[in-house]
């Protein structure tokens, strides 16, 4: 096999971003090279740039959400898919441990996140295991196509919720998460009303166009205010701070379930009496466990509308100028696209 150059984005560490040209290393077994043709910005990106992913190790070539062709197999066997555009599932797991064995591979012992943990898509060109690249939609332009990963997270958790047409749903924060995740309670699952909320205005604009029913901006007033007395039976928390789950936990009915996507290492506090006494059912959601399947039939059937969340464009060339776009922007952008074409 020869070797290819890829121009890549690097984070050679903590706040130090480049692009450089190197050797794509060689193809190992069960991997295929990707010519990625489009890939997009999330947070955690952002994250490993400034230094506050626990789980990345430096140097990395960033990037989960991508996609792009089959470029080369290692196994001669599998030699029918070159030429295939595909997306990439960047969960790497072992297949063996006890998540693993019961279907929960997001959760591995031994997970291994592309982008994060080992090199991602950010590149020209991306070695991956051939078993995470499934075939594209076509139903939608190739551009929108890195966006079925941000889906799959909507798709895990709500796998969890298991949401219905009898709820009502709150959402904190109108970034590509909770946009994400209106867009699939209203139109996957048909939730009678979803409210979102959020301190930033212009977010909150984006999230009626995505399809929320009513927007509240918590920024002068609090939640509870706006709510009036009105309970929401499913919250998730795509906003990621650790106050909020006190605040859930307050406002929801009765037998609600409260779905958590955040990070944080900071303690959220809430006593046993408020959780039980409404018997509330608490899950938390991370990556996606073999998700893609189902977000690209969705893709196919027009349940979701990606090309609502894309607010910039920019080629591989900028990838700094897309990134401080993505973080500085918040008012403006939503989901950052590059594109790897020259
Ligand atoms: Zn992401
Ligand atoms: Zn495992």
């Amino acid at each position: 096999m020869e070797l290819v150059k890829t121009k890549s984005v690097v984070v050679q560490e903590a706040d130090t971003l480049h692009l450089t040209t190197d050797n794509l290393p060689a193809l190992q077994p069960g991997e295929a090279r990707i010519k990625v043709q489009f890939a997009s910005i999330c947070g955690s990106d952002i994250h490993i740039w400034h230094g506050h992913n626990p789980f990345a190790k430096y140097p990395r070539v960033i990037g989960h959400e991508f996609c792009g062709i089959i470029d080369e197999v290692y196994e001669a066997s599998q030699q029918h898919r070159v030429g295939q555009f595909v997306v990439i599932d960047p969960v790497v797991s072992c297949g063996n441990c006890y998540p693993c064995r019961i279907g929960r591979p997001n959760v591995c012992k031994t997970l291994q996140v592309i982008g994060v943990h080992r090199d991602g898509g950010f590149s020209q060109y991306a070695n991956v295991p051939l078993k995470n690249a499934y075939l594209a939609p076509r139903s939608v332009s190739p551009e929108l196509c890195s966006l079925v990963e941000p889906y799959t997270i909507a798709a895990n958790m709500t796998a969890f919720l298991k949401p219905t047409p009898q709820d009502c749903a709150l959402i904190y924060g109108a970034g590509p998460m909770g946009l994400t995740a209106v867009q699939v309670l209203k139109n996957v699952y048909q939730v009678a009303e979803v409210i979102v909320v959020d301190r930033i205005a212009e977010r909150l604009v984006r999230a009626k166009d995505n399809g929320a029913d009513y927007v509240f901006n918590n920024l002068q007033q609090p939640l509870s205010e706006h709510l009036a007395g009105k309970q929401p039976t499913l919250v998730i928390d795509a906003a990621c701070h650790p106050s909020i789950l006190a605040e859930a936990v307050q406002v929801i009915s009765p037998a609600g379930r409260i779905g958590l996507l955040g990070f944080s290492q900071d303690p959220c506090t809430v006593t046993q009496q408020s959780l039980t006494s409404k018997e509330l059912s608490i899950f938390t959601s991370r990556l996606n466990s073999s998700r893609f399947p189902q977000v690209i039939e969705w893709f196919e059937q027009g349940l979701v509308q990606p090309e609502k969340l894309v607010t910039d464009r920019f080629a591989l060339q900028d990838a700094e100028q897309a990134m401080h776009r993505f973080e500085i922007a918040v008012k403006h952008s939503c989901k950052v696209l590059l594109s790897m074409d020259e």
